[in-house]
């Protein structure tokens, strides 16, 4: 009998690490490992997702509009040029699926988010790694990967899980340099968390080559609902359109999201603490010796003097129930990646840190 194989590509992928919630013996945790917003979800979209169950015997709206309508009227945007997904790792999939395949190539960044290279190889696409430039994303190194085979270049920005972020000039240059028939996507899954950052999207409306995802799972606090979207031209969208499942997004999800997109008071709220609060971890860590880089998006990538403290510290804090993230699969193993928590939080998180230098003292 032949044998049973899977598409090539697929036995290529590392399984994804998500974030650690619970610590064996450890009742009082905080998990600060999944950059989820310490506050939660608006009280609206609670409320939203409370009326929604009601009707959960019928199927969803199919074409999402009211969301597309909602995200479109907040940020300024044609909603017929909006695509939603089980969050926005499932439009960064569409893409995959739509533009690459074996024989392509998917251009990402070095400490890139893990879902880039599982992406490409789950279409058969082969993923290329550009080198970054001291955890700051490098367009020569971008443009020096990519071939004439390159299908999708990914960048995050802010970057996860640096939390570095390149300006517009920048982006500009990677999208002019790109390959024809080539897609830059810019991934704005941090872009809330910066003042004044819309997540690129004058860079999208002026090229054709530019498209840009965005998430709820982040500043709006709905992680465990699963709602993304991207915005893009046209025959991008259009193209998009066509491999999404129908009923890809529930009533839930799609309630949920147009009260959080809406309750521009409480996001405010987030941001503004995310940003006090990422500071105030960030000046605490370097009084303790320990430096990051600046931070744009919701954590802060601690960086230790090597691997044996990274891991000693990260074995610290789980014993006092604090869970971060070990981010030696990004290839970065003195580093501990650390959500920005609420001000409790962040104690906690430097109490443990301190403790831990006392206790080696
Ligand atoms: N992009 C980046 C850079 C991320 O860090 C994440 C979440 N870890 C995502 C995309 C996906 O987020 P979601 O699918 O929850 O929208």
């Amino acid at each position: 009998m032949a044998p049973i194989t899977p598409q090539p590509g697929i036995m290529e992928i590392a399984l994804y690490q998500g974030g650690q919630s619970h610590v064996e013996g450890v009742s009082d945790v905080l998990k600060l490992s999944s950059n989820e917003n310490p506050f939660g979800p608006s009280p609206k979209a609670k409320q939203a997702i409370a009326e929604a169950v009601a009707e959960v015997h019928r199927y969803p709206n199919t074409d999402h509009a009211p969301l597309r309508a909602a995200i479109g009227e907040v940020h300024g945007l044609d909603p017929e040029r909006i695509i939603c997904g089980v969050g926005s790792d499932e439009v960064l999939q569409f893409l995959c699926q739509a533009y690459a395949g074996p024989g392509d190539e998917v251009v990402h960044t070095e400490h890139g988010f893990a879902m880039y290279p599982i992406l490409a190889h789950a279409v058969g696409a082969t993923p290329v790694v550009a080198r970054e430039r001291e955890r700051v994303t490098d367009v020569d190194a971008l443009l020096a990967a990519c071939t004439e085979r390159t299908k999708l270049v990914f960048i995050a920005n802010p970057n996860n899980p640096t939390g570095t972020m390149i300006g517009g000039n920048e982006i500009a240059r990677l999208a002019d340099g790109l390959p024809e028939g080539a897609i830059l996507v810019l991934d704005g899954a941090y872009a809330e968390f910066v003042e004044g950052y819309d997540g690129g999207v004058s860079l999208v409306d002026a090229r054709d080559n530019v498209f840009m995802t965005r998430t709820f799972s982040k500043l709006y606090g709905l992680g465990g609902l699963r709602i993304g979207w991207g915005y893009g031209p046209k025959e991008i969208i259009d193209v998009l359109s066509r491999i999404r499942q129908p009923f890809n997004l529930s009533e839930i999800q799609m309630a949920a999201a147009i009260a959080a997109v809406r309750d521009r008071d409480y996001a405010e709220f987030c941001r503004a603490e995310n940003t006090r609060m990422r500071a105030w971890l960030a000046r605490e860590l370097a009084a303790l010796g320990v430096p990051s880089d600046t931070s744009l998006a919701n954590f802060v990538l601690a960086r230790f003097a090597d691997v044996a403290e990274a891991e000693a510290v990260d074995m610290h804090l789980k014993s006092r129930g604090v869970i971060v993230r070990r981010v030696a699969s990004y290839g970065l193993p003195n580093c501990l990646r650390i959500t920005v928590g609420d001000e409790a939080g962040c104690q906690r998180v430097v109490d443990g840190i301190r403790s831990f230098q006392e206790a080696r003292r």
